[in-house]
């Protein structure tokens, strides 16, 4: 049955076997095009699958047809894409309107960079920046992915907000969310090493290791009296990280830990 779907089928079958041997069907399934080869198409398994049946190996079952309508995929899709409310946050993709409500919404469409507002390094993220003192102040996004804390920072009163990517596909992603949410950022391709001045809150929510290595230079990008949020450190880097933040001269005075991730907010 594999062997003559498989000749009608776009890139191949798929087979369903049952869970338990039960006795249960075994589905093959073939995707073809609606089009005019179709009918043809359906009628050559059904002539095939009638010749098999003559071998008597087994009840070869019953072919079932069902038209998948193209929309369907997109509207499938789109739907696994729910608002999430994240401290003030309402993190919501551009084609849901939210309803007016308390929270500063956020919109930003899943794509290639990381950063949807759900992984818990950015909800942790999301928020600090909900509690820490930005209005008026000036802002660091170093590895801004989808330019979500960027958002999130010009969103409740920073006066400037810089974002920084050494992915190109980040930076063009974060451009495309910062106009749909109307606000505005400057944003670069590279990383803290590629800036000079200083500012009153740096965020990087990189991994441990990139963190350690790029210490000093966030550091440097720290204004006396800011604060650094250091956050993507799995657990078992912590401690190396935190000694490289030591190193260049940061302290740690806040932790939070969710789901074997730690934040750090450093002085
Ligand atoms: N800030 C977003 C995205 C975090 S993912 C959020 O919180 O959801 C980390 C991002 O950092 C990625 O987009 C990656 O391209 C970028 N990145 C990795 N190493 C970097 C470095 N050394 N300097 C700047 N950005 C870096």
């Amino acid at each position: 049955m594999s062997e003559i779907l498989d000749r009608v089928a776009y890139e191949g079958i798929a087979i369903e076997l049952p869970l338990d041997d039960t006795g249960a069907p075994h589905l093959v399934k073939a995707y073809v095009a609606y089009d005019r080869t179709a009918r043809p198409k359906v009628r050559r398994v059904r002539e095939a699958l009638g010749h098999l049946q003559a071998f008597g190996l087994g009840p070869v079952g019953e072919i079932r047809l069902r038209r998948i309508a193209d929309e369907d995929w997109l509207t499938s899709w789109r739907a696994t894409f729910t608002p999430v409310r994240v401290g003030p946050f309402l993190i919501h993709p551009s084609w849901i309107e939210p309803k007016a409500s308390e929270a500063i919404p956020i919109a930003i469409d899943p794509g290639m960079a990381f950063g949807t507002g759900l992984h818990p390094t950015t909800q942790q993220c999301l928020e600090l920046l909900g509690t820490l003192e930005v209005a008026g102040r000036s802002v660091l996004d170093v590895g801004t992915g989808s330019g979500i804390l960027a958002i999130a920072a010009a969103k409740r009163g920073a006066a400037r907000v810089v974002g920084v990517d050494t992915d190109d596909v980040a930076l063009r992603e974060a451009r495309e969310n910062a106009e749909r949410n109307g606000v505005a950022l400057e944003l670069g391709l590279g990383s803290a090493a590629d800036l000079s001045g200083e500012y009153d809150v740096v965020i990087a929510n990189l991994v441990g290791a990139v963190i350690s290595r790029i210490a000093p230079q966030l550091r440097a990008r720290t204004g006396r009296g800011g604060t650094l949020v250091a956050a993507g450190i799995v657990a078992a880097a912590e401690r190396e990280t935190e000694s490289a933040l030591t190193a260049a001269g940061l302290a740690a005075v806040e932790r939070d830990l969710r789901d074997d991730w730690v934040l750090l907010v450093c002085r």
